[in-house]
């Protein structure tokens, strides 16, 4: 499995109004490409996300600056938005 993020225009969210991604050719975004959406849909393990993708947003990735200024901004206000929360350890009743 590899990091498709780079199909995605990030700056898209600080770009337009509506503060939605966009892919790079301006379709509308789609679901399931970034790293991120694949932890959330369980197409891809946390391990994986932290291993492979490039644009994790944090400090030292290809993610926007501008984009992840945008997300801490924002986290305050809803804090699952910044990463995928990592799957707990299941733990026998
Ligand atoms: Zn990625």
């Amino acid at each position: 499995m590899t990091c498709e993020c780079h199909k995605i225009n990030w700056m898209a969210r600080v770009q337009n109004p509506d503060k939605k991604y966009r892919m790079v050719d301006g379709s509308p975004y789609v679901e399931g490409v970034g790293c991120q959406d694949k932890v959330n849909l369980g197409t891809m393990d946390y391990h994986t996300y932290l291993t492979v993708c490039k644009y994790m947003p944090e400090e030292g990735s290809l993610f926007p600056e501008e984009v992840l200024q945008e997300l801490l901004s924002d986290m305050s206000e809803n804090p699952a938005t910044i990463r995928p929360a990592p799957v707990p350890e299941s733990t026998p009743p």
